[in-house]
């Protein structure tokens, strides 16, 4: 249900993960839209038979 506190991202990355959980913390109501199939974005993990691979991360 769309109310006056809703709101959608369009990027379930980093920025939007960010964004999406602070606005929460505040009382709104988020939808996180993404085209990937899966969210993180550039951080988020591949998956290729039984190997895991996460792109970005700094250790
Ligand atoms: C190999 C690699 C190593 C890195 N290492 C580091 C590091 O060590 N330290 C560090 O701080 N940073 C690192 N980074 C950078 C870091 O990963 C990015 O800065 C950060 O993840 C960007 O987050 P973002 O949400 O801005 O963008 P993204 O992660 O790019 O997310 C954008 C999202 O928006 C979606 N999107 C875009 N257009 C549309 C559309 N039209 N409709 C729907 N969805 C859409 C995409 O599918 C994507 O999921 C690295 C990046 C890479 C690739």
């Amino acid at each position: 249900m769309v109310t006056s506190r809703s709101c959608p991202i369009v990027d379930a990355g980093l920025a939007g993960i960010t964004a999406g959980t602070l606005l929460q913390t505040q009382g709104w109501r988020v939808w996180l839209l993404d085209k990937g199939r899966a969210p993180g974005g550039r951080m988020a993990t591949r998956r290729i038979g039984e190997a895991a691979l996460t792109m970005a991360r700094s250790s």
